[in-house]
């Protein structure tokens, strides 16, 4: 597919939203997901970018809720974050179809599954929309548009970096860490 460099240039930042939604995530849920790495660099044919996540495997029906929201809500960010910063609305089919088949095993029913994913997709956006959480989402985002590539060890230099720089005047000596903004 050949695009104008122009297409390229609003896909690729699509991308990196994208990427950097799951990465925010896994970020936010620390203590059940670690991000390793992430790309917006496409490898024709086989992917458009990506978001690689330590994350919990198995029954999910013996996760615990924490690792259940998590890792369904860091599937879910890739999309919504994209959305929320172009308003165009891509599936990305592997995301979806990888949360649904959670869900359905949690609740064994449709209806319920889909309820449940639609529940965590706003809780997604609601998150996002929190403006210092959206600061740090860009600021990953910028630096993958950047470097193209970045590792765990870096990504999380950056989220905390940024969000720390949101909070300076906002704490009396108390830093608190990204992770310990982690919604509930
Ligand atoms: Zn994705």
């Amino acid at each position: 597919m050949t695009q104008p460099a122009d297409d390229e240039t609003t896909f690729r930042r699509y991308v990196a939203y994208h990427e950097a939604g799951h990465a925010l995530f896994a970020m936010l849920y620390a203590d059940v997901l670690r991000v390793r790495r992430a790309t917006c660099v496409p490898k024709p044919g086989l992917y458009e970018g990506g978001c690689l996540l330590a994350h919990p495997t198995g029954d999910p029906r013996k996760w615990t809720r924490r690792q259940l929201i998590g890792f369904v809500r860091s599937l879910l960010a890739g999309c919504q974050a994209a959305w929320v910063e172009s308003g165009v609305t891509r599936q990305a089919p592997e995301d979806l179809e990888r949360a649904y088949q959670i869900a359905i095993r949690v609740h064994d029913d449709e209806d319920a599954a889909v309820l449940w994913l639609e529940n965590e997709r706003k809780a997604v956006e609601a998150t996002f929309r929190q403006p210092e959480v959206w600061r740090v989402l860009e600021a990953i985002a910028e630096a993958l548009l950047r470097e193209g590539m970045l590792g765990g060890r870096k990504l999380r230099r950056i989220a905390e970096g940024s969000f720390e720089s949101t909070r300076t005047g906002h704490n009396h000596g108390q830093t608190k860490s990204l992770a310990s903004r982690t919604p509930r």
